[in-house]
């Protein structure tokens, strides 16, 4: 039997009630599994012979004749169990290995983008990590390992997609929750050992210096490997000469060791071959050519695979705004970055804040050669607002105002040049201006930066204020939403191209 029929038949009993989604359906041997919603929420429907639904959780909203044989119809709740079913009949639907294909991330804060994701994806060559979430996002968001990338499978299978995709585990600074995501199916490890940077250099004296540098027990080592080398890169030289090359370690050296403690770790924990990313974006000094250098020998000297390193780049890089500095300096720099990750080989340079940076991705990509990856996060959540701004005009005002008094709290973690004063009085604005907003790029970081606090404000009765309220509006204004997140991404992925 032709399988879209089963949505015709669906239709027919039970099309007043629920609306399918056509492209979700799938099938294997006699059992056809689809999305479908009602006014309230989102089923998984099996229609199987009954004792092949056994296995899935939910409630038997009848039978159902197709072609003169009897099926049972099953409405399921999009639960772990189910999902976790649905994903053994449908191997496609787990998170694999991207190694060194160019690849773009796009964390989803609410777990409802996948679908507006995947469209703008849609026949480019480009690997989408489309789980993609940081332990902090996490803690601000209440969400977990698991929930995270269910909520994206669970989008991948509504809209059809076959994969592969990838799931990153992004900012890991612990062991415990790199076991965890192994043990929640991510495919790719983002480590952030920024606890192990050495920071404020500048606070030592000479001999303090002198002191913590004599306590690095791998220093002689390091020193006879590198003191007074020189490696040539596009023509450019650069030598580890003894003050640098003291810097350079006294700064990474229990960086190195962490990563080598994380990877030992995932080497022996996961099972099956995975993604590995290193980040020292998050670092209060730009990283020079010499020191990504310095990582890079070490990493491979150490023997870990990695397929992503991200830098610090040079230039003021802000939450959900355009990048701030000097572009032409940014690309002389960034072109000795690539010319050092081409060289050296075998991992991708990766970009983190890398929302609404449309002027740095033609960039990026020219220059990596397409050996690049990008992450985005705040800017599907920016688009989100947005819609509610133009679906419920009053509530966009009560999250403002509370984002607001929320914001000097909240941008202590960031680092933002924020003007208040140039986001207009709301109370001066119509409806019809309020979109617009999430266009003014200090109305951008309010609402941006403030999320965490946004999602988990409760009122006096414990409810909360407005997540509920968002995800209804998401929910029942869903395909402008998929639209404008679609449009948006896309708008971010042409830049790629340029
Ligand atoms: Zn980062």
């Amino acid at each position: 039997m032709k399988s879209e029929k089963v949505i015709d038949y669906f239709l027919r009993g039970w099309g007043e009630k629920y609306k399918p989604y056509p492209f979700s359906l799938k099938s294997k041997e006699d059992r056809y599994f689809f999305i479908a919603k009602d006014e309230e929420k989102k089923y998984l429907i099996v229609i199987a012979p009954l004792s092949n639904t056994n296995n899935f959780e939910g409630e038997i909203l009848g039978e159902i004749t197709i072609e003169d044989k009897k099926f049972t119809l099953k409405r399921c709740s999009l639960c772990h169990l189910n999902l976790a079913l649905l994903c053994k009949i449908f191997p496609y639907l787990n998170p694999t290995f991207c190694g060194l294909k160019t690849s773009f991330g796009t964390g989803d804060r609410l777990g409802k983008a996948t679908p507006a994701h995947l469209q703008a994806f849609n026949s480019r060559d480009i690997f989408p990590i489309l789980a993609q979430q940081s332990v902090r996002e996490m803690e601000r968001t209440e969400r977990n390992w698991q929930s995270v990338l269910n909520d994206a499978i669970w989008g991948v299978f509504e809209y059809g997609y076959i994969g592969p995709f990838g799931a990153d585990a992004d900012h890991v600074k612990e062991i415990a929750d790199l076991k965890e995501s192994v043990d929640c199916g991510y495919s790719m490890f983002t480590l952030d050992p920024s606890d192990f940077i050495r920071k404020n250099i500048n606070q030592y004296s000479k001999r303090e210096l002198n002191n913590l540098y004599a306590q690095i027990k791998e220093r002689k080592k390091l020193e006879v490997l590198y003191g007074n080398k020189s490696y040539s890169f596009a023509g450019q030289k650069l030598t580890f000469t003894d003050n640098y090359l003291a810097e350079i370690i006294f700064v990474y050296s229990e960086v190195l060791d962490h990563i080598e403690e994380c990877y030992k770790f995932l080497k022996s924990y996961k099972k099956n071959i995975f993604d590995l990313e290193i980040s020292v974006d998050e670092t209060p000094t730009v990283t020079s050519p010499l020191a990504h250098l310095f990582i890079i020998l070490e990493l491979q000297r150490r023997g870990i695979e990695l397929q992503n390193l991200a830098l610090h780049y040079l230039g003021d890089w802000q939450k959900g705004i355009e990048y701030i500095g000097d572009i032409d300096q940014f690309r002389k720099e960034f072109s000795l970055h690539s010319a050092i990750a081409r060289i050296m080989g075998g991992y991708k340079l990766s970009l983190h804040t890398g929302s609404d940076k449309f002027s740095v991705y033609p960039i990026f990509a020219q220059e990596t050669g397409g050996f690049y990856h990008i992450k985005t996060a705040g800017t599907t959540w920016l688009e989100e607002v947005k819609i509610v701004a133009m679906k419920d005009p009053a509530l966009y005002r009560e999250i403002h105002y509370f984002a607001l008094q929320n914001f000097e709290k909240d941008r202590a973690s960031y680092n933002l040049t924020t003007d208040l004063s140039n986001i207009p009085d709301i109370d001066k604005l119509s409806d019809s201006e309020l979109p617009g907003l999430l266009r003014n790029k200090d109305s951008r970081q309010l609402i941006h930066i403030t999320y965490g606090s946004i999602l988990r404000a409760k009122d006096n009765e414990g409810q909360y204020r407005f997540k509920n309220k968002i995800l209804k509006i998401l929910f029942h204004f869903e395909e402008e939403h998929y639209y404008e997140i679609a449009n948006w991404i896309k708008k971010h992925l042409d830049c790629l191209n340029k």
